[in-house]
C-alpha cells in the first residue's frame, strides 16, 4: 500500500524584487506502508517546503500530491483539510504542545475534536506516553517536562488521531547530543511499534541511517544517498 506518493512537484517562491526562487523542481517520491524514509539536506534546501507541501499545508505550483491512494492536489481546501487531520501528524523541532494543559490532555484533546469518547482517549493517550516511557509525567504541564520529555509527549500527540503519515522536521534539532539519540530510538520504536509511515528531516546522518532510505534534497529534487 502507498501512503505518499509525490509526482513531479514543484514549488517556487517569489523574492520579491530579487525574483523567485524554484525550491522544488521537480520531486518524486512513493512510501509506501510502514516505511521510514530520512531527508537530508543543508539549511535552505528546502526540507521544510516539501513537508508542508506533501503534508497538504502548503499547495505545489506544479505535480500531485497523493496520500493513501487519494489525489488531493486541486482537490477544495476543506478536502485537503479533512485528509491532513485525518491522515497526517507533524513534529517539529519545538514542541508546540498547549502550555495550559498537562501532558495527557495534549494528547486527549485533538481526539476529542475528532469525536472519539473522553475514556477512549484517555486510554490512547495513556498508551502512546507510555511506549515513548514518559507516563509517569502524563499529569505535569509541559513547563515541568524536561526537553526530551516534550518532545516525546509532542510525538504521541502528532499520533493521537492515528494517523498513516509522520511528517517530523528535525524532531531532535533542540536537543543535546545524547538526549537526541534516545529521543530518536524512542520515535522509531512508536513508528515501527504502529506501523506508520514517516519522513523524517535531520541533519544527523547517524540517526538518518536507522531509516529504511535516505534521501537528499538536493537543487530541488530528491537523489538516494
Ligand atoms: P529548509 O527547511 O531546508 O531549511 P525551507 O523549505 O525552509 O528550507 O526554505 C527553502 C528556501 O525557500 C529558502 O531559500 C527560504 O528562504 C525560501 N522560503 C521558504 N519559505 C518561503 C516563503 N514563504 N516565501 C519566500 N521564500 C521562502
Ligand atoms: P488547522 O490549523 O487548519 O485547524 P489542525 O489543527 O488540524 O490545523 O492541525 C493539524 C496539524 O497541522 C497539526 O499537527 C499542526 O501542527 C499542523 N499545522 C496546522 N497549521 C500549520 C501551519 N500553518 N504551519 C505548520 N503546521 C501546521
Amino acid at each position: 500500500d502507498v501512503v505518499l506518493r509525490l509526482k513531479q512537484v514543484s514549488k517556487t517562491y517569489k523574492k520579491g524584487l530579487a525574483g523567485e526562487v524554484d525550491v522544488l523542481r521537480g520531486v518524486d517520491l512513493t512510501l509506501s506502508q510502514g516505511e521510514t524514509v530520512a531527508l537530508v539536506a543543508p539549511s535552505g534546501a528546502g526540507k521544510s517546503t516539501l513537508l508542508h507541501v506533501a503534508g497538504l499545508l502548503d499547495a505545489p505550483d506544479a505535480g500531485q500530491v497523493e496520500i493513501d491512494g487519494q489525489i488531493l492536489t486541486g482537490k477544495s481546501d476543506r478536502k485537503r483539510t479533512v485528509a491532513r487531520r485525518r491522515d497526517v501528524g507533524f513534529v517539529y523541532q519545538f514542541h508546540h504542545l498547549l502550555p495550559e494543559f498537562s501532558a495527557l490532555e495534549n494528547i486527549v484533546l485533538p481526539q476529542l475534536a475528532n469525536g472519539v469518547s473522553q475514556n477512549q482517549a484517555t486510554s490512547r493517550a495513556q498508551d502512546l506516553l507510555a511506549r515513548v516511557g514518559v507516563d509517569h509525567r502524563a499529569d505535569h504541564r509541559p513547563a515541568a517536562l524536561s526537553g526530551g520529555e516534550q518532545q516525546r509527549v509532542a510525538f504521541c500527540r502528532a499520533l493521537a488521531n492515528a494517523p498513516k503519515l509522520l511528517l517530523a522536521d528535525e524532531p531532535t534539532g533542540n536537543l543535546d547530543p545524547a538526549t537526541s539519540d534516545q529521543v530518536f530510538t524512542a520515535l522509531m520504536d512508536l513508528v515501527k511499534g504502529t506501523g506508520l509511515s514517516a519522513v523524517i528531516a535531520t541533519h544527523n546522518m547517524e540517526l538518518a541511517a536507522k531509516m529504511d532510505r535516505v534521501l537528499r534534497l538536493q537543487d530541488g529534487v530528491l537523489v538516494a544517498v
